[in-house]
């Protein structure tokens, strides 16, 4: 029985049956049978289908941001705007799937086309940090190519995706198309990276058992999409407007409590004004309110889970320069922690912490900024704040990460690519690029002579 627990309470929410390796072969067998109907299904109705499911999120939007705090732990006012970009993707992909085609090329004796076909079942493992948002940024444009699915979320955090999947019914996507199967990672999530029927994994998670999905799925040749960890740096130059840096920082960090993949856990800092920063950063750190997650006004929740507390814990020996509030418990509560200063050989700059402890590491100029940016096996995101137009953009360019921004530490848009440079993962989620995961190119040539 996997028992599933709200983290601020540490109260039991739901008790559900554990999927078995026979559970996950059903899924898939549903998936493949489901498979030829749904891909014959035009672009356009898909797309018609895909607008009524983000129109029923919208309708239970405050239901499934309800479900979220209470199952991850995070504040509700971060999972309504969640639900409201799970309905956002939906629509999003609804309107690209009849403008995602092939194209035609001249060739001597014939003409050439080319069909964007979909890869058939995929399935997608999910974790437990952003649950119905990364469901929905690997469903959106796996559906809108007409794919099929097996939809494996994290034991932890459930709820809103076995939601998520009863809506897609009520919106009219047909039985077998979406099938969501809760079990453990290393028996159902395994079971679907080996799986011969199952033509891809859509995965985000740890490093670690992303390339163990990759090793998994060099048996069948199956595609593979990784998102994985993270620890990505927040470069901030002398010249940037500092109130504003230091402002944006701790949500940049301590958002999900710390549990984000693109959180920039590093705050590399100009040593000119590494004192002054850190004043900046400690006052806006302790402003940042820790505490029931139902209620509107909080920032912060807890983590989720006590083992996860343990091992982000493990990271903060020394070197702390500000320790903010957390509620005593019960509830697996962590305060927002600055390090520093960090260098960036220490573990806590090293090691995805995937907590609320950010690492203020002191850097001398431009050159050196980039060097420590990119001394990590990662590269997700990264933020850079200068008023300097020409040094935002060069560093911008000499940057190994995927998903970068200028004088903010926003990551995520429905429209725009996701995704990491080296043990970050490869592919990428969201935006039209999205579409390229989830279809073959099929070359087609016509003799004319
Ligand atoms: P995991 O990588 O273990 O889990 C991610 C998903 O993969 C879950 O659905 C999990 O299932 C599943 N899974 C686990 N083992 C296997 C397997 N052998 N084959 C196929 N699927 C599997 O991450 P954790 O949740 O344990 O988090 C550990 C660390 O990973 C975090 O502390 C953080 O550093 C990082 N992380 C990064 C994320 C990101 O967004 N990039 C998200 C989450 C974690 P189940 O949990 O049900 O067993």
């Amino acid at each position: 029985m996997n028992v599933v627990r709200n983290p601020a309470t540490e109260e039991t929410i739901a008790e559900l049956p554990e999927a078995t390796i026979e559970d996950a072969d059903r899924a898939v067998a549903a998936a493949k049978s489901a498979f030829p109907a749904w891909h014959a299904v035009s672009p356009a109705d898909r797309g018609r289908l895909l607008r009524r499911l983000a129109t029923v999120v919208e309708e239970h939007g405050e239901e499934l941001a309800l479900l979220e705090t209470r199952n991850v732990g995070k504040p509700i006012s971060d999972s309504r705007g969640e639900a409201g970009m799970v309905a956002d993707v939906f629509h999003f992909y609804a309107g690209a799937v009849d403008k995602h085609f092939g194209e035609t090329i001249p060739v001597p004796g014939g003409v050439d086309m080319t069909f964007r076909e979909p890869l058939g079942v995929v399935g997608l493992i999910t974790p437990w940090n952003f649950p119905m948002n990364i469901a929905s940024w690997k469903l959106g444009p796996a559906l809108a190519c007409g794919n099929t699915i097996v939809l494996k979320p994290a034991e932890l955090t459930p709820l809103s995706t076995l939601r998520l999947g009863e809506l897609a019914l009520e919106a009219g996507i047909p039985e077998g198309v979406v099938n969501v199967v809760v079990g453990p990672g290393r028996v159902v999530g395994q079971r679907l990276v080996e799986h011969s029927d199952v033509a891809k994994i859509g995965f985000t998670g740890s490093t670690e058992v992303g390339a163990g999905v990759m090793r998994g799925a060099a048996g069948t040749i199956k595609r593979v999409t990784l998102e994985l960890g993270g620890k990505s740096a927040n470069v901030v130059f002398a010249d940037a407007d500092l109130e504003k840096a230091a402002a944006s920082a701790p949500y940049a960090v301590f958002g999900n409590a710390g549990q984000d993949c693109c959180a920039r856990s590093r705050i590399l800092v100009e040593r000119s004004v590494f004192d002054r920063f850190m004043e900046l950063l400690v006052t806006a750190t302790g402003d940042i309110k820790v505490g029931n997650p139902e209620d509107p006004s909080t920032e912060m929740g807890p983590l989720i889970s006590a083992g996860h507390r343990e091992k982000v814990a493990a990271y903060v020996d020394g070197d702390v320069a500000f320790r903010g509030d957390a509620p005593d418990g019960p509830g697996f509560w962590f305060p927002p922690t600055l390090l520093a200063p960090v260098s960036n050989d220490d573990r806590a700059a090293r090691e995805e912490i995937f907590g609320p402890v950010a690492a203020v590491i002191p850097f001398v100029d431009e050159e050196e900024a980039i060097r420590l940016a990119n001394d990590t096996p990662y590269g997700l995101s990264g933020s850079i704040w200068t008023e300097n137009g020409a040094r935002a953009l060069r560093v911008a360019r000499a940057l190994e990460a995927g998903v970068l921004s200028i004088n903010s530490n926003t990551s995520v848009r429905v429209q725009t690519p996701f995704g990491g440079f080296k043990q970050s993962g490869f592919g990428r989620e969201l935006g039209l690029h999205a579409l390229e995961g989830y279809t073959e190119v099929k070359n087609v040539y016509f003799a004319t002579e």
